[in-house]
């Protein structure tokens, strides 16, 4: 059973209604009920999970170190949880947030089967009402939304979609029994993290493989290994430590010592090409990291995005090929990296060809498979790997109501605005767990969730004690910091690529850089800040 509601109200159903069964979901329950509160947990999915649940697509992985990607809340769960890979599997995460929520007791307090609707502001009696397809609905004092940052799957809008007579797979909302695609001729859409790691896993099934590419994409090697004993054991008798470093460092885990910190420019190109090579040759998505200003300057970004380039064509075999893979449109990390395990080798494969979209775009899907401007391609299956409606997707689905009458939707149709990416102005006792203006995706999202959990904890712990029952952003300050994340962003090279941080990806929607590029550690600070001065920005009534 859960608590009463610690306000004592006989009215609500509960002191603190989340939305989302993942990573944020499961540590802002677990964190409430320590403080007394009762909360309960709303998921749509049929297991907790969140992004992990559904993204379960052949090749899905992680490229943030599994055991940086991880809780680090409890001391006790990180000494006895042993990942068996340096980048975890979409299993293995989901085993892993299945046990928290076991070992927890969480499951008790966790609704699922429950999409969230419509979430209303009642400002007479300061509460929300939380609707549920269905018909069911929730009273309650504060709504934490950990509704996730790429929870919401751009779904494809071909012309002739629906005649394929073939199977056909978005790929976050893949299916829970097996697809064997073994012998078939597969085409898969989308070049981003996730068509990169369908891709390399599939051409080992398939019969045929036609990647549909449209824009090259970054893609750097993980060079992923199995955790051995002895590297396990040294891991976690340092893993205390690991942790509170990697809360001041601006992704979330430390960096390999490799990396140089200086400018790229300021050395010679035999001593930059040495860097580059042992970063790369170590492995993963920190290649950005090699010189201090890859990301504000031009020059130096062209030195790196050089040294991949000919590490591609070093791989492909085919020139038109790597081509195609390597005529970049954006500086290198401008767009999220892709790490991978064999990717540029896939071209290498006889079953594996590369169509090129750019001159040459999709049409339209037929009943037999693909059309383009120029050619008709028969496929068995076709796989879409288009994407997200990334960190606002998932809040704007639902229909969010505030003081007023005013409708999220509204408030956010220039783009996104949020006080510290957790609060809005308007929407008093409404939070949002890795919201716009927060660090998040550039960061390993699970320090991120923990670090905006533990402040928000705080802040109702404290409302709690000091007998406040609302807590609303401060219009002024909420512009402020969004201006402060937009500008922040401009004096960087990210503003420059299509990407989904921005927005860009999806048609018609706001083009803003969303997340707060200042890094985990910064953040920290500007949170500790706002904390100590009692709250600034905030109205506590
Ligand atoms: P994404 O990076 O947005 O890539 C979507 C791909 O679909 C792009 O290549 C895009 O081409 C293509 N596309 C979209 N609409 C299209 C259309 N109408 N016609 C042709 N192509 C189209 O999405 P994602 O790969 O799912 O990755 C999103 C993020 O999820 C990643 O950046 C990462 O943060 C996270 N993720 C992480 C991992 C990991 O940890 N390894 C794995 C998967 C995802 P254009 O670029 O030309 O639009």
């Amino acid at each position: 059973m859960s608590p009463h509601p610690t306000s004592a109200d006989p009215d609500l159903d509960h002191d603190v209604i989340i939305v989302g069964a993942g990573f944020a979901g499961l540590y802002m329950l677990h964190k409430l009920r320590e403080l007394g509160f009762s909360a309960r947990v709303l998921d749509a999915a049929s297991g907790v999970g969140g992004t992990w649940f559904w993204n379960r697509y052949p090749g899905a992985r992680c490229d943030v170190q599994s055991f940086d990607y991880s809780y680090s809340f409890s001391e006790d769960l990180q000494q006895e949880w042993t990942w068996s890979e340096r980048y975890a599997t979409q299993p293995e995460i989901l085993r892993y947030i299945e046990h928290v929520a076991e070992r927890f007791d969480l499951n008790r307090d966790i609704q699922l089967g429950s999409m969230v609707e419509a979430v209303t502001f009642d400002e007479v009696h300061t509460r929300w009402s939380v609707g549920l397809e269905g018909g069911e609905t929730l009273v309650c004092r504060y709504v934490v939304m950990a509704t996730g940052c790429l929870s919401v799957p751009k779904r494809p809008s071909f012309v002739g979609l629906d005649s394929f007579e073939g199977e056909s797979y978005v790929s976050g909302e893949w299916p829970h029994h097996d697809v064997d695609l073994t012998g078939k001729r597969v085409g898969v859409i989308g070049t981003g993290s996730t068509g990169i790691q369908l891709t390399t896993t599939i051409a080992k099934d398939a019969g045929e493989l036609l990647l549909f590419h449209r824009t090259p994409n970054f893609s750097l090697p993980a060079q992923n290994r199995p955790l051995d004993e002895h590297f396990t054991r040294e891991m976690k008798a340092g893993y205390d430590q690991r942790r509170k470093e990697a809360r001041t460092t601006t992704r979330g885990y430390p960096v390999p010592p490799i990396l140089s910190g200086s400018s790229a420019l300021e050395v010679g190109a035999e001593q930059r090409r040495e860097v580059y090579e042992a970063v790369w040759s170590n492995g993963g998505p920190v290649f950005t990291s090699s010189f201090a200003d890859l990301l504000v300057s031009q020059e130096a970004n062209d030195t790196a995005a050089g040294f991949v380039q000919s590490k591609i064509r070093a791989i492909v075999d085919d020139p038109a090929t790597a081509d195609a893979l390597t005529s970049f449109d954006h500086p290198l990390g401008t767009r999220r990296p892709c790490v991978d395990t064999g990717y540029y080798e896939t071209f290498n494969r006889p079953n594996v060809s590369l169509v090129d979209l750019r001159d040459d775009p999709i049409i339209e899907i037929t009943p037999a498979g693909i059309r383009t401007s120029e050619r008709s391609f028969d496929l068995d299956v076709i796989v879409f790997a288009l994407g997200f409606d990334a960190m606002t997707g998932a809040l704007l689905r639902m229909d969010i109501t505030g003081e007023g009458g005013v409708k999220l939707r509204d408030r956010w149709s220039d783009g996104p605005s949020a006080y510290l990416g957790l609060t809005m102005a308007g929407f008093p006792n409404l939070f949002t767990i890795t919201g716009p203006g927060s660090p998040s995706v550039l960061t390993n999202m699970v320090m991120a969730i923990e670090q905006h959990v533990e402040w928000l904890a705080d802040l109702l712990e404290h409302a709690q004690r000091e007998g406040v029952h609302r807590i609303e952003a401060d219009d002024t300050a909420e512009k402020a910091w969004t201006q402060h994340v937009v500008d922040i962003s401009d004096a960087t090279l990210f503003p420059r690529a299509n990407s989904w941080w921005t927005g860009a990806n999806i048609p018609g929607k706001p083009r803003v850089f969303m997340p707060y590029i200042g890094g985990l550690g910064t953040f920290q600070q500007v949170l500790t800040d706002v904390k100590d001065r009692g709250y600034t920005g905030l109205a506590l009534s």
